[in-house]
């Protein structure tokens, strides 16, 4: 009974020259999100998006709206969104879309309670439409208690269970009866490129959410230590990084193998600092495929204080192995927010699926809390063509999709 979808998003994060910009990204997001699977146009008239069935007189079958109210809710920038029914600006042709699409939607609650609410909320920026704002209300509820006919329906102009919205343009009316919920956020990608280290934790996934969440889309790279790590570590990361690439276009994951310089960590410098080792090179491998590949900035899911190496000091001098800034969206957030987020996306139960970690790769028993800078850049001055390690390291990554369209 559908044949358009009503989506909102907040103009307040778009005042200003951007404007037409975020609009532009947000509906190309759009589209690319529900091609293949919902035949649709996708439009933009005065603050709101349309999504409109090809034909006028044609519904979209219950498989597309299925798909409609799977894919909207992973596209950020958008508030929320509401299945419409577009008709002729005529107050008949509204008065009959409401007495049609009302009783099966009542029905459905009828059988979750005992008595239902609702109540009628028409918008007119046609204003040459005979009936007011209020007027169209007035009418309307009159249609939908005269279709409904059960004396447990009431109206409930501030807490109704089902609210039906009439807004009436000059092109056309639409009629809705349900809003869900979209995340909010800024589309993806209107603010530029970052590069993502991706473990197989559960915090670096809920990072890279977050980030897209402010408008950036997310390559990513992972580390793994190859023979000493299993295959089943990289196949989780993949993993990951599909499930995180259902809120972008897809985002390519860069997979290295960090183990030739990890023996030379482990036979070189002390024990005790290895972990700090292991990560400034994380750092300075993703800095060289983020300049390689456009990407403006890092993206890691540390966390202040949740293990050694996240300490204050640790965190200063693994910072310092790179000129580029380093986005930390979970700095902050407890462990269970992290966790919460990631029950969210769908990506904790594939983080907890247990695969040894490059990190714990001849880890030592008792790793430092703090190591200054300065000790770190004498350990690594020990390694012989360290840069070139790293840079090989960089250039020997295996890409994931093979080969991704952009
Ligand atoms: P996570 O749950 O994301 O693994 P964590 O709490 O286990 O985080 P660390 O293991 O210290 O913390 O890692 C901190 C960050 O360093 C990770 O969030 C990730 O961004 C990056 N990182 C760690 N290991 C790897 C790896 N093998 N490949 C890519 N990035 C990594
Ligand atoms: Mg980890």
């Amino acid at each position: 009974m559908y044949n358009a979808v009503i989506c909102r998003y907040h103009e307040i994060a778009i005042k200003g020259n951007n404007r037409r910009e975020f609009e532009k990204q947000l509906m190309g997001n759009m589209r690319h999100q529900l091609r293949g699977q919902v035949d649709c146009k996708v439009r933009q008239v005065r603050g709101r998006i349309w999504i409109e069935h090809p034909d006028r007189n044609a519904f979209f079958s219950e498989t597309e709206l299925a798909a409609v109210r799977e894919i909207l809710p992973r596209v950020f920038g958008l508030e929320s969104f509401s299945p419409a029914r577009l008709v002729p600006p005529d107050m008949d042709a509204i008065r009959d879309a409401v007495a049609q699409m009302a009783p099966p939607v009542f029905a459905t609650w009828f059988t979750r309670q005992q008595a239902v609410s609702f109540r009628i909320r028409a918008r007119r920026s046609n204003k040459e439409f005979p009936l007011c704002s209020k007027e169209i209300e007035i009418d309307l509820a009159a249609v939908v208690a005269r279709g409904i006919e059960n004396d447990r329906l009431t109206v409930d102009l501030d807490h109704a269970d089902i609210t039906i919205g009439c807004e009436v343009r000059h092109e056309f009316a639409a009629i809705f009866l349900e809003t869900f919920r979209a995340p909010g956020g800024l589309p993806v990608g209107c603010n530029g490129r970052v590069l993502g280290l991706l473990s197989g934790g559960i915090d670096s996934p809920v990072a890279a959410y977050l980030a897209m969440k402010r408008g950036c889309f997310v390559d990513f790279i992972t580390f793994h230590s190859a023979p000493y790590t299993p295959p089943e570590s990289v196949d989780k990361v993949k993993r990951l990084a599909e499930k995180l690439n259902a809120y972008q276009t897809a985002g390519t994951l860069y997979i290295c193998n960090l183990a030739p310089l990890q023996k030379q960590i482990r036979d070189l410098c002390a024990e005790r600092n290895r972990t700090v080792l292991y990560r400034r090179a994380m750092l300075r491998i993703a800095e060289k495929t983020a300049r390689k590949h456009h990407c403006g900035a890092l993206l890691t899911g540390e966390a202040v204080g949740q293990v050694a190496s996240q300490t204050l000091p640790n965190m200063d001098t693994i910072n310092a192995a790179v000129d580029m800034l380093v986005l930390r969206p979970l700095c902050g957030a407890d462990k269970a927010d992290s966790i919460r987020i990631a029950e969210t996306i769908e990506t904790y139960p594939v983080s907890i699926i247990h695969a040894p970690d490059s990190c714990t790769v001849f880890a030592p028993a008792s790793p430092a809390t703090a190591v200054p800078r300065h000790i770190a850049e004498a350990e690594e001055a020990k390694i012989p063509d360290y840069e070139t390690l790293l840079d090989t390291i960089a250039e020997n990554a295996e890409v994931f999709p093979a080969a991704t369209p952009r």
